[in-house]
């Protein structure tokens, strides 16, 4: 059938029509995004294709729609938007209900038109990627470009990210920025062709903490099922919780620092935070990617850990299970590790709590074998601080030291109950 995919066309099958863009499909069927936001499937037996419009002539016709740059307004902050790809950076032509995933400032500006009464935006496409394709040097790119953002007048920084793999980045950018800004990691859960789709409240929310004085790298995404607030969590205590819902994100061990109330975008705050130009611009963007969260299991060899020592790796953090145990047989090969320079930081599978291997013997054991007990910090928070620190410093004794080390707010000195 002669139609390529991102067509505009009109399938009839059986005296029913259907209309809308040609998918990519790997069954056979047509596949076609009606305007609803939702997919048909048609088996091509018996049916007829026309193709209402090509691809090229719309792609052309929504650029001349779109010239219609927004003008800044006098007196309102610089907010620069850096996309690295996701549902929330995809564009929705709502007109012919296709999902492109070309990015600019401005196709966000006109399709959540309220932004542009908080800032005046610009933006910049680093990635387009779906984020479990994140890296550790993608991680140095974006740092790197937020950091010259900062420096060329940005009043606050929002990142544009998907959130399978957003608590990691957030929490890499953390450790690598010292920020006088905010710097804001927003996602969606669901696209904007969705009509629960928390693409909007997100961006807007997201919005109102880059010109607020928490000069932190925080997440900021949907508190609740509804569409009250949203919750300000830190880098360094933030993880996904759900596959699907949209108040996924959750701090962990902490409070959010704050909410932004999404009817009145009013923003408050429950923890202390930095504030805006309390810190100088820096960036320590060195990591060491050579790194690995090994999570145990009951019977699991210790074989898995003998692996990454012998593979060269230079720091290991291990997902133990309780307050931070492994089986007995794990000890020797995290003693083989620490006695060859390689630091290993315990951390629990729990997540919740606090790591406390002085109370039975396997965790004594494991002290004794030089682990590092990581306190209660997110298993995955303790990987990007190890190729962080690891980065930045050679000497064992002295990694050992920040490793222990509070660094941003990544620990705390009490765990909550
Ligand atoms: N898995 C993709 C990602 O994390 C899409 C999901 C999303 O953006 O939330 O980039």
């Amino acid at each position: 059938m002669d139609f390529e995919e991102g067509d505009r066309v009109k399938v009839e099958k059986a005296g029913v029509e259907y209309e809308g863009i040609a998918m990519p499909s790997t069954t056979g069927h047509i596949i076609i995004k009606m305007v609803s936001g939702y997919n048909a499937g048609i088996d091509p037996e018996g049916a007829t294709v026309t193709v209402v419009q090509k691809k090229q002539d719309m792609e052309a016709s929504t650029k001349a729609a779109g010239k219609a740059e927004v003008e800044p307004k006098k007196g309102l902050p610089k907010v620069s938007i850096l996309s690295t790809g996701g549902t929330i950076a995809s564009k929705i032509d709502y007109r012919t209900g296709a999902v492109t995933s070309q990015f600019s400032a401005d196709d966000i500006l006109q399709a959540i038109p309220e932004l542009t009464e908080i800032a005046n935006f610009s933006g910049k496409a680093i990635y387009n990627i779906l984020s479990e394709n994140m890296k550790a040097d993608y991680w140095q790119e974006l740092a790197k470009a937020v950091v010259e953002e900062i420096k060329n007048g940005a009043d606050g920084i929002i990142v544009a990210h998907g959130t399978d793999t957003m608590m990691y980045s957030a929490a890499a950018l953390s450790f690598m920025i010292d920020t006088p800004v905010p710097i804001v990691f927003v996602g969606s859960q669901r696209s904007a062709d969705r009509p629960s789709s928390d693409n909007a409240m997100n961006a807007i929310c997201a919005a109102k903490v880059a010109v607020s004085d928490i000069a932190e790298v925080t997440v900021v995404m949907h508190s609740e099922s509804s569409d009250d607030k949203c919750s300000i969590h830190r880098a360094t205590k933030v993880r996904k919780m759900h596959t699907s819902r949209r108040d996924a994100f959750r701090s962990i061990n902490s409070e959010p620092i704050g909410y932004v109330d999404y009817s009145t975008g009013e923003i408050s705050t429950g923890l202390s935070y930095t504030k805006r130009n309390e810190k100088e611009l820096s960036l320590m963007a060195s990591l060491e990617p050579k790194c690995a969260l090994v999570k145990f299991t009951p019977g699991s060899s210790s074989d898995i850990l003998g692996y990454f020592i012998d593979a060269g790796y230079k720091g290991i953090v291990i997902e133990g299970t309780g307050l931070g145990h492994v089986s007995t047989d794990w000890i020797p090969q995290i003693e083989r590790a620490t006695s060859q320079k390689i630091p290993v930081i315990v951390t629990s599978q729990c997540l919740n709590g606090r790591i406390c291997d002085r109370v039975y013997d396997t965790g004594r054991d494991i002290l004794k074998a030089g682990a590092i007990e990581g306190e209660d910090m997110l298993p995955e928070v303790a990987l990007v601080k190890m190729m962080w620190t690891l980065g930045q410093i050679q000497d064992y004794d002295d990694a050992v030291d920040i490793l222990k080390q509070d660094i941003r707010c990544e620990i705390n000195e009490r765990s909550l109950e």
